[in-house]
């Protein structure tokens, strides 16, 4: 059976680019009987200037879309990545084997500690950790977008430099495209992908958008002055996400249009359609918060003795005592 492992950083706003690149290919996953674990990376959310209470609330909110969600915690462990402490020791097995340069070149850390402000030393040494969620699980793929492929890279050099040098350890993972390929646009810039951390919300379809917000955002969603409803991602970025969205809601290709009107329309239903049983489901989750507090719980439970092996091999070929 294929290990995979995919995670979510809890930084709220969890949308419908989320929800179709990754949660629902991790749902449908979970279907296929392959063998899953559903990571909130709550850690790579502090390596950015943070608020405790905001982290906690969205740690607690990410794990209750993905059950809301489909992600099923009896096939799938749904798991807090700072419960797991063989993480961070990990990060520090690892940190011992990487070479400054080899983080300081990834083009995320680059790009985010320009932005200005003060840059957190966990901004640069995140990959590692990302190496080390990977690495202890022994998970065999990882899917991953393209903003994430320097990062699987460098999991993949670390462990095959480990196993090298210090013995075989490590299993050494494979990247995997999503299943679903669909990259969804922002709907006010068409494109730019539609991203949790983009300031404004016209763009961005929350999971949880009430259906008046929805209609809202997608009849002001940015078109074009060509008339034709045609999937024509250079010349008509907006009108081709909108096609684009309509057929990976509905599982169906796209029928034809007289007008953007018509396919807003239908846009919005099938958005609906999709969103609805989130949004129920996530209204009786959130009755008991205690029930998605002992999902965590018993997925870290599940999950721990192949992290702590893990960890036990590292430290073993490394010359740590036991
Ligand atoms: P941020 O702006 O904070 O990076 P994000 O919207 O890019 O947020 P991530 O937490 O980085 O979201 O990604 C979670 C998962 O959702 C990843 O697997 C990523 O590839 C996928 N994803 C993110 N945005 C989109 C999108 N617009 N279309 C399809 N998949 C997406
Ligand atoms: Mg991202």
């Amino acid at each position: 059976m294929t290990k995979r492992l995919t995670g979510f950083q809890p930084t709220g706003n969890l949308h419908l680019g989320n929800l179709l690149g990754a949660i629902r290919p991790l749902v449908v996953g979970q279907e296929r009987a392959t063998e899953t674990i559903a990571m909130i990376v709550d850690l790579h959310a502090m390596t950015m200037e943070h608020d405790p209470r905001t982290l906690r609330a969205c740690t607690l909110e990410v794990a209750t879309l993905l059950l809301a969600a489909g992600v099923d915690p009896k096939r799938t462990a749904l798991i807090a990545q700072s419960q797991i402490p063989e993480h961070t020791e990990l990060h520090y097995l690892l940190e011992c084997t990487a070479a400054h340069g080899e983080a300081a070149r990834m083009i995320q850390f680059k790009e985010k500690s320009a932005a200005g402000g003060p840059v957190r030393l966990s901004l640069l040494t995140y990959p590692v950790l990302m190496a080390a969620d990977i690495l202890l699980y022994d998970a065999q793929e990882v899917p991953v977008g393209d903003d994430q492929n320097q990062h699987l890279e460098l999991t993949r050099t670390l462990a095959l430099r480990f196993n090298a040098r210090y013995g075989e350890t490590f299993v050494v993972p494979e990247g995997v495209r999503p299943e679903s390929a669909a990259r969804i646009m922002d709907l006010a810039e068409p494109t730019r992908k539609m991203s949790k951390s983009t300031a404004g919300e016209a763009g961005r379809i929350g999971l949880l958008d009430p259906p008046e917000t929805i209609r809202k955002k997608i009849s002001r969603a940015v078109t074009d002055t060509a008339g034709v409803v045609r999937h024509d991602p250079e010349h008509q970025p907006g009108i081709s996400n909108l096609l684009a969205i309509l057929a990976e809601c509905t599982g169906e290709r796209p029928g034809i249009y007289p007008n953007y009107g018509a396919l807003k329309r239908d846009v919005t239903e099938a958005v609906d359609a999709l969103l609805a049983p989130i949004r129920k489901g996530h209204a009786e989750l959130s009755e008991d918060p205690g029930y998605v507090r002992e999902v965590l719980a018993e997925g870290k439970t599940r999950v721990r003795p192949a992290a702590l092996a893990t960890v036990r091999r590292a430290r073993a070929a490394l010359g740590l005592l036991d």
